[in-house]
């Protein structure tokens, strides 16, 4: 069930496919096909660049890192998730997630983001429900079999409060599906540019689930094969507490022999190694499980 941001009644689908307030009779904002929970809240952009999805939109399907964690992200569903469950990638920013669940046959996938700009690359990329919310006041109760937040934590400062909304909007038995980056040793300049409050270490981010009272089914690294470069690129690029404007416009560039070869490298290891529990990763996996 969804529920009116005004008032807190359970919100009715109207015909003509918007949501309306029972009680209040208030009508949810629909601007450009999102649906708009919370837009006081959806420019502010605190420390994130709103050029940055356009950014996105062009280089993700070439990035190799961004190119094999969509993958990665999609054999981790394949194995736990069906394909008709009702799922929400959250912090979706431009949906690229979403979108290649879709491809590969998810029939209600949804994007969730704070920032209606973002959602409107997911609804080009044809991604039907767009919600923009802010997640730590989520609308939706016992609404998804699946919440999707990858490389979303790193980002926030109140991580038990979100973990606190996954779980009211799982259904009972649903499952939540994140990643987030690895080791504050591989800390860089690139981290404070993308405004990131912390790296994590497995351990780290299952006590927060498990905290809160969740199942946890899986807690691993992974992108354990770029370790070495993640490392030489920590201490090339320390963060020495400054972000320049060039730092920001460089982050998502690669050489495209360089692209190449490491789209090979973290294909290969996905594939012979994707059952490993490496000690170290360029990232961590979680999947955890609310109980019924
Ligand atoms: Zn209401």
């Amino acid at each position: 069930m969804i529920l009116c941001p005004g008032c807190s009644a359970e919100l009715t689908p109207e015909p003509q496919g918007g949501l309306i307030c029972g009680r209040c009779a208030a009508p949810v904002v629909i601007r450009d096909g999102v649906i708009m929970f919370h837009p006081e809240v959806s420019g502010s952009h605190g420390g994130m660049n709103p050029g940055i999805y356009e950014e996105l939109a062009r280089v993700e399907e070439k990035h190799f890192w961004m190119r094999a964690r969509a993958e990665y992200i999609t054999s981790i569903f394949e194995e736990l998730v069906a394909k008709k469950a009702k799922i929400i990638e959250i912090g979706s920013s431009t949906g690229n997630i979403a979108r290649v669940l879709a491809k590969s046959g998810y029939s209600d996938v949804a994007a969730g983001d704070v920032h209606a700009s973002a959602l409107a690359f997911a609804g080009a990329y044809g991604i039907k429900n767009l919600y923009q919310f802010d997640m730590m006041r989520s609308p939706f109760r016992e609404h998804f079999e699946a919440v999707g937040m990858f490389d979303v934590f790193e980002h926030l400062d109140d991580e038990a409060g979100a973990v606190e909304n996954i779980l009211r909007m799982l259904k009972p038995g649903g499952l939540v599906l994140a990643t987030v980056p690895a080791h504050m040793w591989l800390w860089n300049r690139e981290d404070a540019v993308a405004s990131h409050r912390r790296r994590y270490t497995v351990s780290r981010f299952r006590s927060i689930f498990e905290k809160a009272g969740l199942s946890v089914l899986k807690a691993r690294y992974f992108f354990a094969s770029i370790v070495p470069l993640l490392l030489l690129r920590s201490l090339s690029h320390r963060d020495r507490g400054e972000v320049l404007a060039e730092d920001f416009m460089n982050r998502f560039k690669v050489n495209t022999v360089i692209n190449l070869l490491l789209g090979k490298l973290l294909d290969a290891e996905s594939r012979f190694f994707s059952k490993v529990n490496f000690c170290c990763g360029g990232s961590v996996l979680l999947v955890a499980r609310k109980n019924t």
